[in-house]
């Protein structure tokens, strides 16, 4: 009987094992790592004694492909999301506070309304938002929108880095575009932040693997690929550290892993080859138990400019701080990198900058590919030379920025054109 070997546990690999799991095709589903989930996880941590995850996630009401997923693994009531798209945020150089929130119409009426836009812009600035639609393939947001104005530094500025985890420098205008047309130019009701309300691997990968590890699928965690072997136009062996698996006539293969490791296993493959780090600390604050969260509009989460981090999200009484395009301050001493933490969170709820916390940092090096145009044109389809070789992954060519959202679309690809073969 035909089966099918992914190999990466990730998010876009285990939306594939889903996929073909719903469809009654077998599924091996491999992963170097003790655990699933890749740059997408939950783990334990000694130190803060909490479970903590590896970098703080947000989707939003416009990732379809994520919230199917959720819906399928029966995880969607696993999220905290406010009734409407609402982000908070502080301004830590001049303690400006405001709240962007996009009404429900597609029609932009909200940046006519001055409490729902950034505060100190004005309505005209936002037509800004025409360039980066008319942008060329080979323009950065910072060719498109040259003024540096405040619209620039309190919206364009940590949108691009956020969501590109790029900076606007060199970030892709057109991608950039792509997330503004699914996103702000649809309306509020395209533009609802998710957040875990526990955790990562509580949302996204516990519920699912349950569904994968039925029979007669397997998981086989601590399984590196090293190579694979070919025959003709087709792979015929994976060959792992501690073994070899033959493959089977019918059999396929997705190589669900990020782009330098895939690289590496499939030589002369076309890939971004450079990567953006992202820097989360987790700060564990001395809050009395029951102590409602000092967060605006009850959101788990508060945007900050004009200082070191770009987010923080508190669950609990833990305060995580993210900050993207982060390869500058990822190459500052951990030490240092949570002092400046805690000073911006003690400025931005509001707390006793001379309360006890305890602090890890979390250097994600490799978090996405650097979303460049040059990057872009790397990015490949999910069919190799190969007839039953398939390549799933954020980075591969979705369309979409590297995301959840794109891992899933990838994962649902690969699984739709593996159960074809
Ligand atoms: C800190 C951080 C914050 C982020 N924030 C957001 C966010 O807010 N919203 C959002 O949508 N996205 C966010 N992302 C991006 C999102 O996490 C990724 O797009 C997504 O998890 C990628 O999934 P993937 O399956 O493509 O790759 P991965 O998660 O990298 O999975 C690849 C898997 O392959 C395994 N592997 C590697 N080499 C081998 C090998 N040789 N053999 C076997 N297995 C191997 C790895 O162990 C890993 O489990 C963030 C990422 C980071 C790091």
């Amino acid at each position: 009987m035909k089966q099918v070997h992914i190999v990466g546990a990730g998010l876009s690999g285990l939306a594939c094992a889903l996929r073909l799991t719903r469809t009654g095709v077998p599924v091996i589903l491999y992963d170097a790592a003790a655990q699933a989930g890749g740059r997408c996880r939950s783990y334990w941590d000694s130190k803060l004694k909490r479970q903590v995850d590896n970098g703080n996630h947000l989707l939003l009401s416009a990732n379809y492909a994520a919230l199917d997923y959720l819906r399928e693994i029966r995880a969607r009531d696993r999220f905290v999301s406010p009734a409407r798209a609402s982000f908070p945020f502080v301004d830590l150089a001049s303690g400006d506070r405001w709240t962007v929130s996009p009404g429900i119409s597609p029609l932009p009426w909200w940046v006519f309304q001055n409490r729902h836009r950034v505060s100190g812009t004005n309505p005209l600035d936002y037509l800004s938002i025409l360039r980066i639609a008319a942008a060329r393939s080979d323009e950065t947001v910072a060719e498109c929108l040259p003024k540096r104005d405040l619209l620039w530094h309190r919206f364009w500025q940590p949108f691009c880095t956020s969501a590109l985890n790029t900076p606007p420098e060199e970030a892709s205008a057109q991608l950039l575009w792509r997330t503004i047309r699914e996103t702000f130019a649809r309306g509020g009701k395209a533009c609802v932040p998710l957040v875990p309300k526990k955790g990562l691997s509580d949302s996204f990968l516990d519920p699912a693997l349950e569904i994968v590890q039925s029979a007669p699928n397997q998981i086989l965690f601590n399984h590196r690929l090293r190579s694979l072997d070919f025959e003709g136009d087709r792979v015929s062996a994976l060959e792992f550290g501690g073994g070899r698996v033959e493959l089977g006539e019918s059999d396929a293969v997705v190589i669900a892993l990020p782009p330098g490791n895939a690289a590496q296993i499939l030589p002369g493959l076309k890939a971004p080859d450079d990567s953006r780090s992202i820097v989360n600390v987790h700060l564990r604050l001395a809050l009395a138990p029951d102590t409602p969260p000092p967060l605006p509009e009850n959101l788990p989460f508060l945007g900050m400019v004009g200082g070191s981090f770009d987010w923080v999200f508190l669950r609990d009484d833990i305060a995580s701080l993210t900050v993207s395009a982060a390869d500058r301050l990822a190459g500052q001493p951990a030490e240092e990198i949570a002092r400046v933490a805690w000073s911006e969170t003690a400025q931005a709820l509001g707390l006793d900058p001379n309360c006890e916390y305890e602090a890890r940092v979390v250097k994600e090096r490799r978090a996405t590919f650097a979303q460049t145009p040059a990057a872009l044109k790397l990015r490949p389809g999910a069919r190799t030379a190969w007839r039953n070789l398939l390549l799933a992954g954020d980075w591969t060519d979705t369309g979409y920025p590297a995301t959840i959202e794109s891992a899933i679309r990838s994962g649902n690809n690969a699984a739709a054109l593996a159960s074809g073969f």
